[in-house]
């Protein structure tokens, strides 16, 4: 039986990437020598087509690296000297701010619990803030965080980086990279991509901080600082060994949605997003976890279907759907529903037909 998955991540793969894993294995790009013109010319247009897709502006900078989890760590390590803050809706947030602690930092932390109203024009940041850490989209609760609320904060805080996960919620996310300093995406969510790189989006501004905590003699990491990451990307390369095939594989994946067109993405994505959230607003007993509409998450969505995630999961795997059990104590509580550009409507409203 094929299987669909609507699971948050990794999940079903963009429909084009068998045809794409072919043409790399006749290619050689399995082979190919991360040091040469081939590959120089992959990050070339990778980055070329990533920044057109998302609408990045031309100075910012493209790494790639081995995971979201990762690139957490890298911008605090890299762009942070003592004080980081963060703003929690889910487990995500709160690894960021973890690993912050853990790196010696001191960190303060608003945590928004998912099912009250919060309005973040409440948050105020301390003064020797130097980085403010916000998850868009937190997977483990489908919490969503509008992008333009992002914006005002940066506008109140000119002067404080703002380093985003976008993880789950790109490429459907509509940014404003001016106001933003490090976005971050892992390829198994949105993308479509088996897991295993990771992509961070980096601006002027945030490598001119770690070549002030550099001046100061301070540790900004080692293979992967911002600042090795940058010099090799100007070279058009990365410091260690990458990721080649899943390079090769998402600048195929990106190139394809150009094609598709963005704004079609977008409003497929929103069309099944209604499908999905009208589905449970209108059902007996199960109701979207998220109760305000404007934080619930258009691509993760999570609902509070009352201890019967373990049934309601087996009785969709029977038929050839797998979706996300509730995350940690929720496990039992919830589900979650991804709708991502790999996600056809029609698969999504046979799912839903199995939802009892
Ligand atoms: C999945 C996910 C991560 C972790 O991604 P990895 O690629 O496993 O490191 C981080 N943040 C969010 C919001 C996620 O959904």
């Amino acid at each position: 039986m094929k299987r669909i998955f609507f699971t948050v991540g990794p999940s079903q793969i963009y429909p084009t990437v068998t045809k794409h894993l072919n043409l790399a294995i006749k290619q050689d790009v399995l082979s190919l020598n991360h040091r040469g013109q081939e590959f120089k010319g992959l990050f070339k247009e990778v980055t070329k087509n990533l920044k057109k897709l998302l609408n990045i502006p031309e100075n910012y900078q493209v790494f790639f690296v081995s995971s979201a989890l990762e690139c957490m760590e890298r911008v605090i390590s890299s762009c942070c000297q003592k004080a980081s803050f963060h703003i929690i809706t889910g487990a995500f947030g709160r690894a960021w701010a973890g690993y912050a602690k853990e790196l010696g930092k001191s960190t303060y932390t608003f945590a928004i619990n998912p099912t009250q109203q919060t309005d973040l024009d409440k948050i105020n940041i301390p003064e020797e803030t130097e980085i403010i850490c916000i998850t868009q989209n937190d997977t483990s609760t489908g919490y969503w965080i509008p992008p333009e609320e992002i914006t005002k904060l940066k506008q109140k805080y000119p002067y404080k980086l703002i380093a985003m996960d976008a993880v789950s919620s790109i490429p459907y996310v509509k940014l404003d990279y001016s106001f933003l300093d490090v976005v971050f995406f892992s390829v198994q969510k949105g993308m479509g991509l088996p897991p295993g790189l990771a992509v961070m989006i980096v601006s002027p501004q945030a490598l001119q901080k770690t070549e002030i905590l550099i001046k100061k003699r301070l540790i900004t990491g080692s293979y992967h600082s911002l600042k090795r990451l940058s010099e090799k990307a100007v070279q058009l390369q990365t410091p260690e060994t990458p990721n080649v095939l899943n390079i090769f594989l998402l600048n195929c994946v990106v190139k394809d949605m150009l094609k598709q067109k963005i704004t079609k993405i977008r409003q497929d994505t929103d069309k099944k997003a209604q499908a999905l959230y009208n589905f449970f607003n209108n059902h007996q007993k199960f109701k979207p976890f998220i109760p305000n509409t404007q934080n619930q998450s258009p691509t993760t969505a999570v609902f509070d279907i009352k201890g019967k995630s373990e049934t309601i999961r087996n009785k969709l795997t029977k038929a050839g759907f797998l979706i996300g059990a509730g995350y940690g104590d929720n496990k039992q509580n919830h589900i979650r529903i991804a709708n991502f550009p790999s996600h056809s409507i029609t698969d999504l409203k046979r799912m839903l037909k199995y939802i009892p």
